[in-house]
């Protein structure tokens, strides 16, 4: 399984882990376009890449939004 974990601690404040299935995920730019703060950007062969993970409030759309189930977050 190839997976890719973006989990980031700034300034010691604990982030939530945000988990890309590359196995699952097609590349559709739905989590990319939909979350709301702008976390995610086209990464390396235009799977999705975390970015700003600091702005991310686990609010999860991302993941209800994904039709291919190829995202997890975890607070
Ligand atoms: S919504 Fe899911 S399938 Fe689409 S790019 Fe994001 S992780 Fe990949
Ligand atoms: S959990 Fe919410 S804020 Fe965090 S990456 Fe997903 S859609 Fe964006």
């Amino acid at each position: 399984m190839s997976s890719v974990v973006f989990d980031f601690t700034h300034g010691g404040v604990f982030m939530p882990m945000i988990i890309i299935n590359q196995n699952y995920c097609k590349k559709c730019g739905i989590c990319i376009a939909f979350c709301p703060k702008q976390v995610f950007i086209p990464g390396q062969k235009d799977y999705p890449q975390v970015q700003y993970v600091e702005k991310c409030t686990a609010c999860k759309l991302c993941v209800f939004r994904c039709p291919d189930f190829a995202l997890e977050v975890r607070e």
